[in-house]
Order: C-alpha cells, then sequence, then structure tokens
C-alpha cells in the first residue's frame, strides 16, 4: 500500500471531475470555478490536556456556496490534513446537487486521535472549534453545517451545538447550525441509521437492474449475495445490518485489529457486542482470523463494501480484489488506478459520492425539521388515521368482509418521522440511481459508473452557476 502522503486525495477527486467533464460542452471557466475550493479555514488553537498545553491543528473547508449553506462532517482522525479536507469537501458539492439536496459542499477535521482522550479534553477540543468557526462565521444554519464524520457522532454535534447557541444567543433558528444530534437536541429519527441504509437502498436498486446484472454475470435482487464489511462503525455497521436484513449473507467483517470470516454468514451486531466485550473483532466464535484485516477484501464474494477510510483499495491490492460489485460506503476508498483495473477486469463500482449521500440527505430533512420547528408527521399522522379507518370500514361494510388485524394495523397506521424520513431517503437513492445509470447508458463511451455520476453533478452544479448569473 502507498504511504499516505504519496496519495493526494483532491487530485484523485480533480482527475474524476476532468475525466466526466469531458462528457460535458460547458465553459471551461465555469468547470473551473466548481472544481476550486472558495473558502479554505486553516486554525491552530491550544487546549489545556492534563498539566500540558496541545496546540490542536484543525480544517474547515467550503468548497462551494452556489447553495447556502454549506454542509459535510467534521472527521476525527490523525490522518486529517488539508488534502484529505479539500477533497472531502468537494464530494460535498457533487453528493448534495446528485441527490438534489439544496446545499454547498463543506468538510472539518480535527487531527486527533480520538481514543487518545477523556470524553471531558474531546468536549473541551471540539467546543473550542466550534467558536474558531464561529469567530470566522464558518458556521450557522445559513452559512455552514456540520455533520459527523469518521470519529464523530452525536455526542459531538450536542456539544457543537451547545457552544453556538451560548455565543449566538436568541437566534431562533439555531438548532439548525449542525445536523447529527441526538433526537432530544433537534435531531431527526432516522439519521443515525441514514448512511448505511442509503447504502443499502442504493445497491440494491443497482441490483434489481437486469442490464446490469447481465453485465457482470450475477442474477438479480440482494438475497442470497455474499457480502463484506470493512470498518463496523456507524457507516458500516447499518449497511451491513441493513443487507443481513434484506437477505443477503455477511461472509466477512473486517476492523482495523483484523478480519473475521464465515460463509455461512455472519451477524453484525453479534460481533458488535462480541468486540465490545472482548475489545477485538477476533476469534469471533465459528469464524476464521485473518490477522491483516486487509486481507479480508481480496476473499471471493458478490459485494465489497468499504465502509472505514480513504485508499484502502490501491494498486498494488485492486488486482487481487475478486468483488463483483464494490459500494463505496466509505469516501475515497478507491484510488484512481484501482478505479482503472476493476474498469478492465469489468469490477462495478458504485461510487462515493452518491452511495454514501443517506446521511447528508437526512441531514437536509433535520435542517428542515430544525427550520420549521416541527416533527416530521406531527401535523398529519393523526388525520391520515382517521381518514384510513374510515375507507377501510366502509370498505368492509361494502365488501362484508375483515381485514386481518396485522393487515388492518399497517393500513391505518400513520406516518411517523422515522416513517417518512426513510421513505424521503429511498426514494432520493432510488431516483439518483437511476439517473446515474441512465447517463451512463447514454452514451457507450462513458466508462464507468463513478464517471456518469460525476456527469450528473457537474451538469447540476454548471446549471446552478450558470443561473445565478455569476457569468454574464
Ligand atoms: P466511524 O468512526 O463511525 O467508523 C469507522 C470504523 O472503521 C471504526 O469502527 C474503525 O475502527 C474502523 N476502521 C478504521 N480503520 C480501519 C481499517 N484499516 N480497517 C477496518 N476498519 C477500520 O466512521 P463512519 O461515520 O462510519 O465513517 C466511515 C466512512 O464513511 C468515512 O469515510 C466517512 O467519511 C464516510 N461517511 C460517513 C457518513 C456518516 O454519516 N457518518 C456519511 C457519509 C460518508
Amino acid at each position: 500500500m502507498p504511504a499516505a502522503t504519496e496519495y493526494k486525495f483532491f487530485e484523485a477527486v480533480e482527475k474524476s471531475f476532468d475525466k466526466a467533464a469531458a462528457f460535458t460542452n460547458w465553459d471551461k471557466g465555469i468547470l473551473e470555478q466548481i472544481k476550486q475550493c472558495n473558502s479554505v479555514y486553516r486554525m491552530n488553537f491550544p487546549v489545556k490536556i492534563g498539566d500540558q498545553i496541545e496546540v490542536i491543528k484543525a480544517y474547515r473547508v467550503q468548497h462551494s456556496q452556489h447553495k447556502s449553506p454549506s454542509k459535510g462532517g467534521i472527521r476525527f482522525s490523525l490522518s486529517v490534513n488539508l488534502d484529505e479536507v479539500m477533497a472531502l469537501s468537494a464530494l460535498m458539492t457533487y453528493k448534495c446537487a446528485i441527490v438534489n439536496v439544496p446545499f454547498g459542499g463543506a468538510k472539518g477535521g480535527i487531527c486527533i486521535d480520538p481514543k487518545k482522550y477523556t470524553p471531558y479534553e474531546l468536549e473541551k477540543i471540539t467546543r473550542r472549534y466550534t467558536s474558531e468557526l464561529i469567530k470566522k462565521n464558518f458556521i450557522g444554519p445559513g452559512t455552514d453545517v456540520p455533520a459527523p464524520d469518521y470519529g464523530t457522532g452525536e455526542r459531538e454535534m450536542s456539544w457543537i451545538l451547545d457552544t453556538y447557541t451560548s455565543l449566538r444567543p436568541g437566534e431562533v433558528d439555531a438548532l439548525a447550525c449542525v445536523t447529527g444530534k441526538p433526537v432530544s437536541q433537534g435531531g431527526v429519527r432516522g439519521r443515525r441509521e441514514a448512511t448505511g441504509l442509503g447504502v443499502y437502498f442504493g445497491i440494491r436498486e443497482v441490483c434489481s437492474m437486469e442490464r446490469l446484472m447481465n453485465k457482470i454475470g450475477l442474477p438479480t435482487g440482494v438475497a442470497g449475495k455474499r457480502v463484506i464489511v470493512q470498518g463496523l462503525g456507524n457507516v458500516g455497521y447499518h449497511a451491513a445490518k441493513f443487507f443481513r436484513e434484506g437477505g443477503a449473507k455477511l461472509i466477512a467483517l473486517a476492523e482495523y485489529e483484523g478480519a473475521i470470516f464465515n460463509p455461512e454468514g455472519l451477524n453484525e451486531e453479534e460481533v458488535f457486542q462480541y468486540r465490545k466485550k472482548t475489545g477485538s473483532i477476533l476469534n469471533y466464535p465459528g469464524a476464521k482470523n485473518f490477522e491483516q484485516s486487509t486481507d479480508a477484501l481480496e476473499i471471493e464474494c458478490d459485494i465489497l463494501i468499504p465502509a472505514a477510510l480513504e485508499n484502502v483499495v490501491n494498486q498494488e491490492n485492486a488486482p487481487r480484489i475478486k468483488a463483483k460489485i464494490i459500494g463505496e460506503a466509505a469516501n475515497g476508498p478507491l484510488t484512481p488506478e484501482a478505479d482503472e483495473i476493476f474498469i478492465q477486469k469489468g469490477i462495478l463500482v458504485v461510487p462515493d459520492m452518491y452511495l454514501n449521500a443517506g446521511g447528508v440527505t437526512v441531514s437536509y430533512f433535520e435542517w428542515l425539521k430544525n427550520l420549521s420547528h416541527v416533527r416530521h408527521g406531527r401535523m398529519e399522522k393523526r388525520f391520515t388515521e382517521n381518514m384510513n379507518t374510515r375507507i377501510l370500514n366502509q370498505i368492509e361494510n361494502l365488501t362484508g368482509k375483515k381485514v386481518s388485524k396485522t393487515e388492518k394495523d399497517f393500513i391505518l397506521h400513520g406516518a411517523d418521522e422515522v416513517d417518512i424520513v426513510n421513505s424521503g431517503l429511498e426514494e432520493t437513492m432510488i431516483t439518483a440511481t437511476r439517473e446515474i445509470i441512465d447517463c451512463w447508458f447514454s452514451n457507450d463511451k462513458i466508462p464507468d459508473m463513478r464517471t456518469a455520476a460525476y456527469i450528473v453533478a457537474i451538469n447540476k452544479v454548471a446549471t446552478s452557476y450558470a443561473e445565478l448569473g455569476i457569468f454574464p
């Protein structure tokens, strides 16, 4: 595997962009504007850790502002650097465009190993980072709205919200300054599992397309397919759960300390609990160990889901990958060199910038909830249930037949917040998949699904820039 410093993530994103831009007719100036990162904030701030003062390095990059606010997660990891944050913020621009979420792209990162700090220390770091963002107007419901990413979750989003509301008292829409919050703090039901569920919806749609499946020699449908997931964090855990529930077989799970393999299938929740208890995924009963975690990526399977970090499949290991479909749940898990190898080998790569858009899609629903100050479904749930009861009663009276209790409960049920959120997500992922595939099949010179996804994104962002009247 090449050293991290050799891999230029932003350059890789630019390369994919250029490849796709060649299939469009947009003015060179517009394309150049889209590619650039509009605002880059690099900061160093001191935080007292024990008896020492540590200087913490952090970033927030707003790649685009053709729509407001900009949106993107915050990552806590030692691998965080400017190149990575710029690349991830660019991916956010394209991701939001593809799934029709009206945001610009942004990303943030703090260069720390969160495992080395106590919760109190992490809170101090997160709060200080937030106050730096506030000082420079890099956060706010209408300017830039962070969310969770690698190494962060609901807890960190709560700290961000609390810091924001303390420093900006009286802002009526303050709850919308960050998404991925706990439900008790203005979060939306369904956000926690959204990215993993979106990955499942996207791959399920791809697997339902006969023409695509014929191309790679697989039957349609998710059921029975052998799946490998790398990373049992927020995205990987939930993706694994929905694949198993959808009838697929989880044959291998990989974490950073190693991987386990069982051709009969694994249960992600049981493995998760086992790892919590023993501190490792290894030696899981009935499964074969892989001390070298990345070896699991090379096991024969139908669907490989890298859901940890970028650059895990590259020039070195790509020739040994035997999956038929690779679903990029993580951001940038494949290098451009690996991509080329998979195009040659006929492996279908379902690209990150739309496949993991479930998080930002449901973040959008959370932001809308915060701005409207009302829970999704509150206004119509009871009305729907009353109306459905009347309709069903009429049908039963007119036919003289009774509907079973289970069916009745299902039909009468008015939508709760989580039902609305999940159906909005399902609709978004299905529509985006179809749009990208239609674009891909519209021109046989388009080499892969990633290029098609970029073309769709470029067309949408360019239209938006052009319609803004920036380029007379
Ligand atoms: P997370 O921190 O919840 O989980 C990441 C998991 O990967 C952890 O369990 C970690 O131990 C594991 N891991 C780290 N290095 C590994 C290695 N070398 N091999 C195997 N496992 C390893 O992070 P997350 O939120 O699930 O994010 C994962 C990826 O998904 C990132 O690329 C992130 O940018 C992307 N993503 C996340 C979201 C979201 O809503 N959280 C949305 C879109 C994209």
